[in-house]
């Protein structure tokens, strides 16, 4: 049984084992203000800084879920507003969350097809505390490239950067240097179980959360900087999760090879959808299309009878998620599904839906 599902994602088959020696060490009761632990953490975060290429003056955060980096952001980066840029359903809860806490932030919806135009933005905007963007729109399948997020960086003026990475992050090479808040979660990219996430931010952001200083919740940034400084966090933290993720670092790859593993893996399934069977790349544009998350389309009834041939034949593919939920299945291009897996898709189609 393989699966397909964007999220949460088939996990690294180690993690078995992983999870084996996390009790047989003894990390499911470590304490979290011990040694063993803050050794744990600065490691991890030193894995995490080699093998994605994160610059070292970048500081590292772990929080739960990307939901909580969203409503982080808000409430300890943003003190007047937000402007969102978004064309799916995840950059748009992003707003939704933003505006529940901040209500002059601002949302500029773009189409799946499109590369939104960087000048003809109302950027910037002196009252703007952070521009918001989703590098890599799960819910459409769609992929913001770096040519545009260094377009978008350099015409900024005082505000911040901050990038939802969430289905990327681990799986596609991302230019730390062009924005100041990365975050994702882990149970995409990374291949494990759900229940934590990392925020990368750049020196300029760790200025300015530091300057805010907003501490009215139990996770504001600036008690969480001051706890990172000793690799500790504000609460009991997820120590499983974090042990996992220092694991399934140290036993992958630097993200050059995996990005362009990937990358292969993806122009493969394009093409062969494009030409070879009866649905077709829910995105039309090769620009806008995502390397992580292959969306297809189709009538409904086509949708639902691939998924269900599919699922008795043991491969479990993602559903359409918000506006495309009945129009449209998705098939994540993570690294811990194997091009077996991908031969064993392709040959289905082949038989079935050709
Ligand atoms: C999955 C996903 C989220 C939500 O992640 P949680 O960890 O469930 O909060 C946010 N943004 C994007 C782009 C996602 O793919």
């Amino acid at each position: 049984m393989y699966t397909f599902n964007p999220g949460p994602s088939q996990v690294y088959p180690q993690v078995r084992q992983y999870l084996q020696d996390a009790f047989d060490e003894g990390w499911l009761s470590a304490p979290h203000r011990g040694e063993r632990f803050t050794g744990l953490m600065r490691q991890t975060v030193q894995e995490l800084k080699n093998k994605l290429n994160v610059p070292q003056d970048y500081t590292v955060f772990f929080m739960s879920s990307a939901t909580e980096c969203w409503e982080v952001l808000a409430q300890s980066l943003t003190p007047r507003k937000s402007f969102h840029l978004y064309s799916g359903a995840f950059g748009e809860k992003w707003y939704e969350y933003a505006k529940a806490l901040r209500p002059a932030s601002v949302g500029y919806p773009f189409g799946l097809n499109e590369v939104p135009d960087v000048a003809a933005l109302p950027l910037p905007d002196d009252e703007t505390d952070l521009v918001c963007i989703t590098q890599n729109e799960t819910s459409n399948a769609t992929q913001l490239r770096d040519g545009f997020i260094l377009n978008l960086y350099n015409r900024l003026g005082s505000a911040l950067l901050a990038v939802d990475a969430t289905s990327s992050m681990a799986g596609v090479q991302l230019k730390y240097i062009k924005a100041d808040v990365w975050y994702a979660s882990v149970q995409k990219c990374f291949g494990l179980p759900a229940g934590l996430s990392l925020m990368i931010l750049s020196p300029r952001a760790v200025a300015r959360l530091r300057e805010i200083n907003e501490r009215s919740h139990y996770n504001s940034l600036a008690s969480q900087y001051e706890k990172m400084l000793n690799w500790q966090t504000t609460h009991t933290p997820n120590v499983l999760n974090i042990y996992l993720l220092y694991r399934v670092l140290q036993d992958r790859p630097v993200i050059k090879a995996v990005h362009q593993h990937l990358q292969d893996r993806a122009t493969k399934l394009y093409d062969y959808f494009e030409q070879a069977t009866q649905l077709t790349p829910l995105v039309t544009n090769p620009e806008t299309r995502s390397t992580t998350v292959i969306g297809l389309q189709g009538t409904p009834t086509l949708i639902e009878e691939v998924k269900r041939r599919a699922l008795a034949q043991g491969l479990q593919l993602g559903n359409g998620y918000g506006n495309w939920k009945a129009g449209s299945l998705r098939i994540a291009n993570f690294p811990a599904i194997p091009d077996a897996a991908f031969e064993q898709l392709v040959q289905f189609f082949a038989k079935e839906f050709a």
